[in-house]
């Protein structure tokens, strides 16, 4: 293998580690298949490449979500603890997409509230 490839299979493994051990093998499943959907799952794992905010241990009803609603996307996260959950996506208006329906108004790790770049927005301008 590659550097890259090496780096790459060990991200998996650490995404996966935090996933709980009854539905590991079916996000596998989704993120190695791009023919069996799982748009959402791999938003979510591009996520915590691109900054690490998925926590050790993700919540079962979190990646339940994503396992059955195959157009829930991680557009909200949690304005305390920054844990991207899940909405049902609709209709795309220009880049953003509709957002039909909130899984989790209330963080599901620390209860914080969440929104559409809640995290961020709280920190203010960069
Ligand atoms: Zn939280």
């Amino acid at each position: 293998m590659t550097r890259y490839e090496t780096d790459a299979a060990d991200a998996l493994s650490e995404f996966l580690a935090a996933v709980p051990d009854g539905q590991r093998v079916r996000v596998r499943v989704l993120l190695t298949d791009r023919r069996v959907g799982g748009r959402g799952l791999r938003a979510l794992y591009a996520l915590f490449g691109a900054d690490g905010r998925i926590p050790a241990a993700l919540p079962e009803e979190v990646v339940e979500v994503y396992l059955s609603d195959d157009e829930a996307e991680p557009l909200h996260d949690c304005e305390a603890c920054g844990l991207p959950v899940p909405v049902h996506a609709g209709r795309r208006c220009g880049h953003e997409a509709a957002v039909e329906r909130e899984y989790f108004p209330v963080c599901p790790c620390c209860g914080g509230r969440t929104g559409r770049h809640a995290y961020w927005s709280r920190r203010g301008p960069y």
